[in-house]
């Protein structure tokens, strides 16, 4: 496996690739690997000729005081466990090799960012698509493998891909989950024994709102009230950020659930913020 910390020798690797006909592939993450990371690796190996992965911390999807200097990170063990999943490239630059102090460029798609995660991290979005954008430039891979967990940068990201004719294709995996059903997440390791025992009941909530869905339950209000009963049985020192019901394409609110509809949250647990959805299907 190359590891590579420059864009110029990205683009000097990987270019050749996808001009040269070979199916190629790129993982986006900031690294902190768990099983969600892997899956991901894991499939893109299994449908490209050279897969890349990329490990940056991207400091401008971070809003002032967010987590950005505390993001757990462990360069050696990522690169360990990139190499044994056959990763070709490990793409890790410093942040001042992506962006210059006079940095200018951004790429925004605000009808999809206004909402859910984008009600209280107004920029990140933004952050999100112009890295992305520049990691599609450097590597031009045909593909680019992203988890469903972040259903609105997915959204966002195949919406950017589209408008702007970027050739890659955005793809999303299912949501790896730990036995008792939290979403992996390198945040996980922000909790306490004691709200990592509670954290399960974010998705089990979500769960009983599809149930309640599947048996004919339209009304989104309704089911949103059936989650915030769950929680606060279930999840007391949680502090919900949002709990909505919309569109999983457009993001747009949906009030009924007369077809396929994602419910996601985000819940404030001691120092975490964790994100989970699901799709109710009436
Ligand atoms: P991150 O390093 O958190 O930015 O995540 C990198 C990629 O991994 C993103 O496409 C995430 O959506 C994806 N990802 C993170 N957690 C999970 C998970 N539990 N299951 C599947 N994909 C995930």
């Amino acid at each position: 496996m190359q590891i590579i910390r420059t864009p110029q020798e990205l683009q000097k690797t990987c270019l050749p690739w996808r001009f040269s006909g070979l199916s190629t592939a790129l993982v986006p993450t900031m690294g902190f690997f768990h099983a969600g990371h892997e899956s991901l690796m894991r499939y893109a190996r299994a449908h490209a000729e050279k897969c890349i992965v990329s490990l940056f911390v991207n400091p401008s999807q971070f809003g002032p005081g967010e987590d950005l200097a505390a993001y757990p990170r462990d360069f050696e063990r990522d690169a360990r466990i990139a190499e044994s999943l056959g990763m070709d490239v490990l793409f890790a630059p410093e942040p001042g090799a992506m962006y210059a102090e006079d940095h200018a460029a951004w790429i925004e798609v605000p009808e999809l960012a206004g909402t859910l995660c984008g009600l209280s991290r107004p920029t990140h979005f933004r952050g999100v698509c112009t890295v992305v954008a520049k990691l599609f430039m450097l590597a031009l891979p045909q593909t680019a493998y992203f988890g469903e967990k972040d259903w609105q940068q997915l959204a966002i990201l195949k919406r950017m891909v589209r408008d702007l004719n970027i050739p890659v294709r955005v793809e999303g995996l299912p949501i790896v989950r730990e036995a008792d059903g939290l979403a992996m997440s390198s945040r996980n390791a922000y909790l306490s024994p004691e709200e990592r025992a509670m954290a399960p009941a974010l998705f089990a909530g979500l769960r009983r709102a599809a149930e309640i869905a599947a048996e004919g339950e339209k009304d989104s209000v309704r089911l949103v009230e059936a989650v915030r009963a769950y929680w606060a049985e279930h999840l007391p020192c949680g502090r919900e950020e949002y709990l909505m019901v919309v569109d999983p394409e457009s993001l747009a609110d949906k009030a009924l659930v007369d077809g396929p509809a994602l419910m996601a949250a985000a819940v404030r647990l001691g120092k975490a913020r964790l994100i989970d959805n699901i799709v109710l299907r009436p």
